[in-house]
């Protein structure tokens, strides 16, 4: 089978990332990215859970009733491929994998694989930073010069990454980085901080995961200007699913994966008016 459109899912076997794929399928007909038959790698770092989700997807009822899966009749296929953001081989193993498989390009890459750890000290902070920032950022470094002209790169942040728990002079190095190593640079302030235990004291909250999606936000931002320079077109963003029953919130959450998927669903396949660097949540820019 030929593929007009082709995209990808990191962290795609549970959760939002799986609900991802889902919706997808189920929008991907009626959106304004429809050009033709669609297929969409739903990758996990773990080989087994990876496959499990994939032949979840294709016993799905909903999307069996839609006949969204071109198995039965519909637009979409879904494929498996192993992809651990944690790892560099890994992430360059699936790069060079979509250039050979899909030399016209691919249309877009969902960044939505995280982790929330338990718990505050330096091992949790590194930790925490070098899966949700650094994999975020050598996914997206690496991602998105194979995502051709006018397509789009989403990276699942999360409100927790908002501006509002930082010093005024913290805020402002956030808001006004122009470059990657600027923001990275925040990450590893953050991280010396915390190792001298005085991370309080120099206007930084105690809190991993919160640090490490203001990141993942400030990197967004700044790729997508350096992006914009290119003049391709494509689109580049970063997203709050919203507060979402997963296996991350341990039974809390106000939405459902389905409903946490919307966002960055629109912002990959939606009409979102040209929009790019910016930081969404329940399909609605927000500030940051
Ligand atoms: P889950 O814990 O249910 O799912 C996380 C997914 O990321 C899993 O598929 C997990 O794989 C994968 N993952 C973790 N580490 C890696 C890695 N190194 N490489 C590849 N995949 C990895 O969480 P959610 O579905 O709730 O979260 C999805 C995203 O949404 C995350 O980025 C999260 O931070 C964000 N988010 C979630 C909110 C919520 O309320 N749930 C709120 C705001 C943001 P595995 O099964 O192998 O562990």
């Amino acid at each position: 089978m030929s593929y007009s459109r082709v995209g990808a899912v990191t962290g795609a076997n549970k959760g939002i990332g799986l609900a991802i794929v889902r919706q997808l399928a189920l929008q991907y007909p009626k959106s304004a990215y429809n050009n033709g038959p669609l297929l969409i790698y739903l990758t996990a770092r773990d080989r087994g859970r990876g496959e499990e989700a994939l032949k979840n997807i294709h016993s799905d009822a909903e999307l069996k009733k839609a006949k969204a899966l071109a198995a039965d009749g519909g637009l979409t296929d879904v494929k498996f491929h192993e992809l651990d953001i944690d790892s560099t081989d890994s992430i360059r193993n699936f790069a060079s994998f979509l250039k050979k498989e899909h030399p016209q390009g691919v249309d877009f890459v969902i960044n939505n694989a995280g982790l929330a750890m338990t718990g505050f000290d330096s091992n949790v902070v590194k930790k925490t930073l070098q899966v949700n920032y650094y994999g975020t950022l050598e996914a997206t470094q690496d991602f998105l010069p194979l995502i051709r002209e006018n397509g789009r790169l989403v990276n699942v942040a999360s409100m927790s990454g908002h501006l509002s728990k930082y010093s005024d002079a913290i805020r402002t190095r956030f808001l006004s980085a122009k470059s990657v190593p600027e923001v990275t640079k925040l990450m590893e302030d953050f991280k010396a901080a915390v190792a001298a235990g005085n991370e309080k004291q120099q206007g930084w909250p105690s809190a991993a995961y919160a640090v490490s999606k203001a990141g993942i936000i400030g990197m967004t931002r700044v790729v997508a200007e350096e992006e914009k320079g290119k003049g391709r077109g494509v689109l580049v963003n970063s997203c709050c699913p919203g507060y979402v029953k997963t296996d991350m919130t341990r039974g809390g959450g106000a939405k459902t994966p389905d409903q946490g998927a919307q966002t960055p669903v629109m912002l990959a396949i939606g009409d979102i008016g040209g929009k790019a660097g910016l930081f969404w949540q329940n399909e609605k820019v927000i500030e940051w």
